[in-house]
């Protein structure tokens, strides 16, 4: 099954996607990868790529889609998608729908993690990063204590100059803003699951796995019913008279 994984930055949905491609054997699919992917090729279509990244443009929705096409199409990864950071507006996801489509597979969950801005803000805000073995901290929820190496007494307590409070709540602002139609969409089909992203990392993944291992029987079902169906019409219909009714 392919799925989307959602949830605004400081969720965690980086951890977590991880935790569902190992436990389930996916391909993570995010369109920053698929862009760095294209550019370390250095031929003629990447280089254009870095130019538009590297002059801060938007890269266009055509590329992207091309390459989103690229992996769709290749049997390697047919049906074992997570779109991690993709779609990020309506369009993009209509479009998703139409290119899955084309290559008879479609996106069978979608997933959010939830959790209050404030909270968020005070995970981004709060992080802070050993100068000597980089072990990450952060003073709200995981005060600075000793760390691994020895050197460390002599550390600095390292904030990343882009993690202040008014950038942070833009940024969250412009994410709930951009991503509401898209939830909305996946809602209006019914495969939208809301998770409390609140909780302890491993209460989230075993939420994640149950979910999804729930959704895979059903589709499982629903595609054994559709065979043994189809072998029924089969029988009755034959081949032929059945081919020439079937509205494929
Ligand atoms: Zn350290």
């Amino acid at each position: 099954m392919n799925l989307v994984i959602f949830g605004p930055p400081g969720a965690g949905k980086g951890t977590q996607s991880a935790k569902l491609v190992k436990e389930f054997n996916l391909f993570q699919l995010s369109t920053g990868d698929l862009l760095r992917e294209e550019v370390s090729k250095k031929n003629d279509f990447g280089n254009k790529i870095e130019e538009i990244m590297k002059s801060g443009g938007l890269v266009s929705d055509e590329i992207i889609n091309n390459l989103i096409e690229n992996k769709i199409s290749n049997p390697e990864y047919k049906n074992r998608i997570i779109f991690d950071g993709f779609p990020r507006n309506l369009d993009q996801a209509k479009s998703l729908d139409n290119l899955l489509k084309k290559y008879n597979q479609q996106i069978s969950l979608a997933l959010n993690l939830k959790v209050d801005n404030q909270i968020l803000v005070k995970r981004i805000t709060g992080r802070v990063t050993c100068s000597v073995c980089n072990k990450t901290f952060n003073i709200f929820f995981d005060p600075p204590k000793t760390c691994d190496l020895k050197d460390c007494g002599q550390r600095k307590l390292i904030t990343r100059s882009d993690d202040n409070e008014d950038t942070i709540v833009k940024r969250l602002k412009t994410y709930d803003e951009k991503t509401f139609p898209v939830l909305d969409y996946y809602l209006k089909k019914g495969i939208m699951k809301n998770i409390d992203g609140m909780q302890d990392i491993n209460a989230i993944s075993d939420q994640l796995f149950t979910i999804i291992g729930a959704v895979r029987s059903w589709l499982w079902l629903l595609d054994s019913y559709n065979r043994i169906f189809s072998k029924i019409k089969f029988l009755i219909y034959g081949s032929y008279s059945w081919s020439k009714y079937s509205s494929k």
